[in-house]
């Protein structure tokens, strides 16, 4: 028989006991010990059963067997010596999924009760699936005379020094040998001979002596779009401190000359497709510096917790006792919008934003296209512009309006900043001809129309209808070289 073995919290949980002599007894006893609300069916009951009954330590049941017995039960002990008896409770037992053990009786028994060394909180559970009992039990005496009685003492103490002692020692290597020599060194022999406060004390002396960890933090910094104006001050600070930093390949050159100049720069850039480290490899990597002692900046492009991964990492740290902090950034949608003079809410065009990516294929299938596809919202989309045409076909087919004004922003709040501007039903072939390239993001809505009108920065967006232009800039002021690769507005000049 191959068992499951699992140690069952029964904390005021009913378990019912049928039978009422020294067996039963023993059961009940090892039940209450975990706490469980026992209730007793036999029409006899030992002396000491008689007892609990009494002081109301369980309760008694002593009619004809009824099959309510079972409701509220969570498992059934059987401890008659009638086998038709306790063939009948297993099979109703079973019928409602409750766990009965049949005492000495293995194969009318849906769970097993070990044989138990008992050092709480620590307990050495040893079954033989009911093969080989006498084993079991010779195996547990032999166990009882090598385990001295202090283990459990011992336990309790690892227990409440735990937290300690991984604030003081996060290495797992040294952490190890710190509770090898805790439990087998003097603290264990204070134990031994009942001295628990002197054992106390003699482990926190020696955790105190224990070599302090050398202090290595990381924080997650957002750099913002690429102008370095928009970094906060936080992360300025963040930059000036640091030893090492490791950056994402889209944070700009002119962020990172804000950094301290001795800080060790390496760049972890991921591209769509095309990943350089890992995000195994990152973790790392953030991992050594900070164990190493090293104040680390993980700076990202935009906000690191917006389609950066940063949620990830601060897990990942958290889980390894690494001390961080979050230092939020501009993101894209945000700082693309602002520089491309589009509002993403307007009281009279949209009164949501979504932020979505459709980076790969699997983002494109989780997302809800109908949601998506609705009126009077923004959608700022974060992806490679690869994805245009089939984020285009999916919105048309959900019935967003070919109308549908849109711009997309590449290097936003750079100084090569390129707005195109268009409606829907035209996205991927305007981006085709404009040869846009990543970064860029689209801010598709109502609102998108408002960049022909407030554009501020930058060159003012292609694809303005020649009416927007002359209204905008006199075109015949524009150095029209500039512009010879932006077909589009060239062909709006040639149209003047
Ligand atoms: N954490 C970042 C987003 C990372 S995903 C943030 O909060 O901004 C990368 C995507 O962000 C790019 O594919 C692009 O769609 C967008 N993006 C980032 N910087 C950009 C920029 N300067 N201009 C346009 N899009 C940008």
């Amino acid at each position: 028989m191959k068992l499951y073995p699992l140690f069952a919290d029964l904390s005021q949980r009913t378990v019912l006991v049928v039978g009422g002599g020294a067996v039963a007894e023993r059961k009940i006893e090892a039940l209450l010990g975990a706490r469980a609300l026992v209730t007793v069916h036999a029409p006899i009951l030992t002396e000491r059963l008689q007892h609990w009954v009494s002081e109301k330590r369980i309760a008694h049941h002593a009619g004809a067997f009824e099959e309510g017995l079972f409701d509220r039960v969570w498992l059934v002990v059987a401890a008659t010596s009638d086998h038709v008896m306790n063939r009948r409770l297993a099979a109703l037992a079973a019928q409602r999924r409750i766990f009965t053990n049949v005492v000495d009786d293995a194969a009318l028994s849906s769970f097993h009760v070990p044989a138990v060394i008992d050092r709480a909180p620590l307990i050495i559970a040893i079954s033989s699936g009911g093969d080989a009992p006498m084993l079991a039990r010779l195996l547990r005496e032999r166990l009882e005379t090598l385990l001295d009685d202090s283990l459990g003492a011992l336990a309790t103490l690892a227990q409440k020094l735990r937290q300690r002692i991984r604030m003081r020692i996060p290495d797992m290597a040294p952490r190890r040998s710190f509770y090898e020599s805790l439990f087998a060194g003097p603290v264990a022999a204070l134990l031994r001979q009942g001295r628990p406060d002197a054992a106390l004390a003699a482990a926190e002396q020696a955790l105190a002596s224990a070599p302090a960890p050398v202090a290595g933090s990381v924080v997650l910094v957002g750099a913002g779009p690429g102008d370095p104006g928009l970094l906060t001050l936080r992360a300025l600070r963040a930059l000036n401190e640091a030893d090492v930093i490791l950056h994402d390949r889209l944070v700009g050159a002119g962020v990172l000359e804000l950094a301290r100049r001795d800080a060790q720069r390496i760049e972890v850039g991921k591209q769509a497709g095309n990943h350089h480290t890992t995000q195994d490899g990152i973790h790392a990597l953030l991992l050594a510096h900070a164990r190493a002692g090293k104040r680390v900046v993980r700076l990202k492009g935009g906000d690191p917790f917006v389609f950066g991964r940063g949620g990830e990492e601060l897990e990942f740290l958290r889980e390894h006792g690494i001390s961080c902090e979050v230092v939020p950034g501009i993101t894209a949608a945000v700082a693309c919008a602002a520089y491309a003079g589009v509002p993403l809410t307007h009281r009279d065009h949209a009164q949501s934003v979504r932020f979505v990516t459709a980076h790969c294929q699997s983002s494109r299938d989780t997302l809800d296209w109908a949601a998506l596809a609705q009126e009077r919202q923004t959608l700022a989309v974060y992806m490679g512009v690869a994805e245009l045409a089939t984020l285009q076909t999916r919105l048309l087919e959900h019935g967003r309006a070919a109308s549908t004004p849109f711009a997309l922003i590449e290097n936003g709040t750079r100084a090569e900043q390129r707005v195109v501007t268009g409606t829907l039903g035209i996205l991927a072939e305007r981006a085709l001809v404009h040869a846009v390239r990543s970064p860029a993001l689209l801010i598709l809505g109502e609102v998108a129309a408002l960049a022909s009108t407030l554009a501020w920065f930058g060159s003012p967006p292609l694809g303005a209808t020649v009416h927007d232009i002359r209204a905008a800039v006199p075109v015949r002021a524009l150095p029209v070289a500039a512009f010879a690769e932006h077909s589009g507005l060239l062909a709006a000049i040639h149209h003047v």
